[in-house]
């Protein structure tokens, strides 16, 4: 009996994915990170969210579907270094780690990678690789780092630079993985910032490189104790859609802009 085609890459045989180049060009990474996510999540909240994302998107397009990679779980997170539990990669091993993710992708056909991409500390890793990739293979890296959930941000949460182990974060983790999530350990709402022109919402944003324990003691930068399950469900309804949607457009691209 033939088999139905599986949609992560590495369930697929060597023949399934000659195959599937025949009408897909396009491949699907989930990065991640390891790090302290406040007392009450768990470690891996950004990697098992990038994926959880990416499988509901695919689950949403009809026909042949873009294989998803298995999930780079390590990410560039010295910032919170200082909190229990946190493994980092140099931001140079990320660099190489991808770097042959991509080269190895273009190898086997495919000229596109859409990268999903559930921890900020990444981004500009990412977006350098994407561009070296494309000089180095012709592979074209599209990267989401979260911007599929903006909307539902603006529209559900209302705390102020809510970005670490807050009510987004926690409001998600209760809506996929409840089970994980340590609801007797949330903290109160604690960060200070070294001048509030300096505050991930000011505008216009002043970056700096921070450590979290300087601007939270807690390692929580938001409001968790805002959280709800039916938040996160909304929050995740809403970025999975326009996820969704936006592979669909760069499926259709035809491996040039
Ligand atoms: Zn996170």
């Amino acid at each position: 009996m033939k088999k139905e085609m599986p949609i992560y890459w590495g369930e697929m045989t060597r023949e399934d994915i000659l195959c599937i180049t025949r009408y897909v060009d396009l491949a699907l990474l989930p990065v991640g990170s390891l790090e302290q996510h406040g007392p009450h999540l768990p470690l891996d909240t950004d990697s098992f969210d990038a994926r959880y994302l990416l499988e509901e998107a695919v689950k949403r397009i009809d026909g042949d579907k873009p294989p998803i990679l298995p999930t780079v779980s390590y990410g560039v997170s010295d910032h919170h270094m200082s909190f229990s539990g946190t493994v980092t990669l140099r931001p140079e091993t990320l660099e190489a780690v991808i770097m042959d993710i991509g080269r190895s992708v273009a190898t086997h056909g495919f000229q596109k990678l859409f990268i999903c991409n559930g921890h900020g500390g990444n981004t500009s890793v990412l977006n350098i690789v994407a561009r070296k990739l494309k000089k180095e293979t012709g592979l074209l890296v599209f990267i989401d780092s979260g911007e599929c959930m903006e909307p539902g941000k603006k529209k559900f949460i209302d705390t102020e630079n809510d970005v670490h182990a807050g009510d987004y974060e926690t409001s998600t983790s209760l809506a996929n993985r409840k089970e994980l999530v340590d609801v007797d350990a949330i903290p109160e709402k604690e960060m200070t910032f070294p001048h509030p022109s300096m505050a991930f919402d000011s505008k216009p944003a002043f970056n700096f490189a921070w450590d979290t324990h300087e601007l939270s003691s807690m390692g929580v930068l938001g409001e968790p104790t805002k959280a709800t399950a039916e938040k996160g469900k909304k929050l995740w309804g809403s970025g999975i859609s326009l996820l969704a949607e936006r592979i669909k457009i760069v499926m259709n691209m035809k491996g040039h802009l």
